[in-house]
């Protein structure tokens, strides 16, 4: 959400606040951009408006200071990592159109945490002690497909603060799973300074709640958009196209992506750029297409020197960026759930 400036685009004539933010490292602000990201939060009265437009105003400000000062060029090769995605679960128990991660159509896999601590201890060493200036890797999300869905969630929050003490570790989740959470997993969060940061669907969580259990166990919940009385937060959906026979331009596809170099994916102890290379494994599998994942789209943490030949690694394009339709890319349609129809990643 970093990546995005955020305008008020209407709130006079309905009953609702439209915010509209565009990616800082695509392409240029224009209120008539098909690329842009949609909220509409509805308010039920002149004081929620007021109430809400404090709240926004505040937080935009701080937002667009953010993001001029963020903007970087994604092929030159950065200090440090700045965001890195496990993918605990591959699975999801909600199932979004076009969902990036091709979660609707994965069956059930977990991560094994044995392999995830020996490839955080091996980043670790190479980020700490073989030439990764000691800044590592800023944020750690555990993401999925749904997180929460693997039987031993908790175990990997430990592991995590283990080897990166410095890191912000984070939890995406679509939150279906959080008012069910037994005390343990809130202390947790609290005695390993986890953050949640939920992505909020148009169903029927009861956020008010959660976000009361987690203040009283002093856990951090990122409602960016939820204030006491005042919601109802419309996600859209996106659309990320492949082409399946990969005929776009890798290096124009890699510029232009707001996630390449930004939001990077562990694997087997393999990093990629962005996590779609590691997702495409369900596509293929249920649409019976050959969408080519190469051994050079990822780089071997085992193999690699030092941090530094990673970090440099990673700000390059991958083969695999042929494959992506850059331009096409829309993410204004409201949200639904996937029909697993191929249309909706082609
Ligand atoms: S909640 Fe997230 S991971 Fe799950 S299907 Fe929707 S977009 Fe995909
Ligand atoms: S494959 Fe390349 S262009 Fe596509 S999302 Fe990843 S980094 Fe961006």
């Amino acid at each position: 959400m970093n990546n995005f400036i955020f305008k008020k685009v209407k709130s006079e004539d309905s009953k609702k606040i439209y915010i509209c933010g565009i990616n800082v490292h695509t392409t240029k602000y224009t209120p008539t951009s098909k690329k842009y990201y949609l909220f509409g939060i509805q308010y039920k009265n002149k004081k929620q408006k007021t109430n809400l437009m404090a709240m926004l105003n505040e937080r935009l400000a701080k937002v667009e200071q953010f993001c001029i000062n963020s903007t970087y060029n994604r092929t030159k090769t950065q200090p440090y990592i700045r965001q890195i995605a496990i993918m605990v679960a591959e699975h999801c128990n909600l199932n979004c159109y076009g969902c990036s991660h091709c979660s609707p159509l994965a069956e059930p896999e977990f991560l094994d945490i044995n392999s995830y601590e020996r490839d955080l201890e091996r980043l670790a060493l190479l980020a700490f002690q073989q030439g990764g200036g000691g800044l590592g890797i800023d944020i750690i999300q555990l993401q999925g497909g749904e997180p929460l869905l693997h039987p031993q969630f908790l175990d990997f929050i430990p592991v995590t603060r283990k080897y990166f003490p410095d890191s912000e570790i984070t939890i995406t989740t679509n939150g279906i799973l959080l008012e069910q959470q037994p005390d343990i997993f809130w202390e947790t969060l609290h005695k390993y300074n986890v953050e949640i940061t939920p992505t909020i669907y148009p169903i029927k969580i009861n956020w008010e709640n959660i976000k009361k259990k987690a203040d009283e166990k002093g856990v951090t919940i990122d409602l960016t958009f939820i204030a006491e009385n005042i919601f109802q937060e419309i996600k859209t959906s996106w659309h990320w196209p492949y082409d399946l026979k990969g005929h776009q331009e890798p290096v124009y596809n890699f510029t232009k992506c707001m996630v390449g170099n930004s939001c990077v994916g562990l694997s087997n102890g393999r990093l990629y750029t962005c996590v779609l290379p590691m997702a495409i494994k369900h596509f293929n599998k249920y649409f019976g297409t050959n969408i080519k994942v190469l051994d050079s789209d990822s780089i071997d943490i085992y193999k690699a020197q030092s941090f530094q030949e990673i970090l440099d690694f990673l700000a390059k394009p991958m083969a695999f960026c042929r494959y992506c339709k850059i331009d096409e890319r829309r993410f204004d349609l409201p949200w639904s759930r996937s029909k697993k129809d191929i249309k909706e990643w082609t």
